[in-house]
């Protein structure tokens, strides 16, 4: 007897519904398609990988016909062939009709900013209603690109997260139950990026702004580490810690957590979501 598995991820073929700009440096797109009825996921921090159009095309590019095949294809393209692929979350998920919504960071875009964006940046500042993509993404809900994983009996959860994150976090303190308490430092880079969040959670959430800082980006270092090292956190004997955005960032906040307030090691998720001075390519080979 053979037991059939469905494959966790798959290629979902999308277009813009619309867009929305959330603050000056984010803006939401809203996706649609009729294969989204095959999108299933549990949210909180689900990564997706998006394939945009390479510069000067409308469709994005990706041999999916060849089945598993499609990666070893795909990168062998010719660069102004070869769709763009770079990763984001789940925002939100909805029914009837289905749709997801993205929440893209606009990293770049002025004129004159100090690193340039690069096309994920640039394709969601010009996104409009129709725009092509493709997805690939989660056919089962719970599965492996949902990093967030508090044991049982985590007795507080604590999180950290850049702009990049903030979708993530905001989709996870979003789904945590009444009755967990969080704590949660979120940064952006202007104050009318910060968003009103709902939970249920006992959840003290704490904004810090860069706009003040001469740079574009998370420089150096997060700006909320001073305030964790003072902080007084509540007791706790079972922290279940939740790190992501800037590399260089997630490591020194994973330093504090571990090394400065002796949490276990396996109780922390950190993800690093980008690095100064690296596009996402760049990362990719580096790793
Ligand atoms: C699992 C996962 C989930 C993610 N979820 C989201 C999400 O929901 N929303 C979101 O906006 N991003 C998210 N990111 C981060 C996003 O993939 C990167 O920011 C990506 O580099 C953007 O691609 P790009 O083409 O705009 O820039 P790239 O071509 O990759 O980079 C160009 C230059 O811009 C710099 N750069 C990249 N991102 C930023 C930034 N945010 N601020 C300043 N400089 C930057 C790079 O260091 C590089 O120098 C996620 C990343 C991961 C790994």
């Amino acid at each position: 007897m053979t037991t059939a598995v469905a494959a966790p991820f798959r290629f979902f073929a999308l277009h813009v519904v619309r867009t929305r700009q959330l603050g000056p440096s984010l803006v939401r797109v809203t996706f649609g398609g009729e294969e989204l009825r095959e999108f299933h996921s549990n949210g909180c921090d689900q990564s997706l990988s998006l394939f945009i159009p390479a510069e000067g095309r409308t469709e994005p590019v990706v041999p999916i016909e060849l089945g598993d095949g499609w990666w070893q294809a795909w990168r062998e393209l010719p660069d102004d062939v070869r769709a763009v692929m770079r990763s984001y979350t789940l925002r939100a998920l909805r029914r009837d009709p289905d749709e997801i919504d993205i929440d893209f960071v606009l990293h770049g875009v002025d004129p004159g900013a100090p690193t340039p964006a690069g096309p994920a940046s640039r394709w969601a500042a010009r996104a409009a209603a129709g725009d092509r993509v493709l997805l690939l993404g989660p056919a089962i809900a719970d599965n492996r690109a949902i990093r967030f994983r508090p044991t049982d009996d985590a007795d507080l959860v604590l999180i950290w997260g850049d702009e990049t994150a903030v979708p993530a976090a905001s989709a996870i303190i979003e789904s945590l139950p009444a009755g967990t308490r969080a704590r949660v430092w979120l940064e952006v880079q202007h104050a009318a990026d910060i968003q009103d969040l709902m939970t249920e959670a006992d959840a003290e959430i704490t904004w810090f702004v860069r706009d003040q800082r001469a740079d574009e980006g998370t420089e150096g270092s997060p700006m909320a580490l001073g305030a964790l090292r003072d902080a007084q956190l509540p007791p706790t004997e079972r922290p279940y810690v939740w790190i992501a955005g800037e590399s260089g960032c997630v490591k020194q906040l994973r330093r504090h957590f571990v090394g400065e307030r002796g949490i276990d090691r396996r109780s922390v998720t950190f993800v690093g979501y980008w690095r100064q001075g690296m596009t996402e390519e760049q990362l990719r080979a580096a790793e």
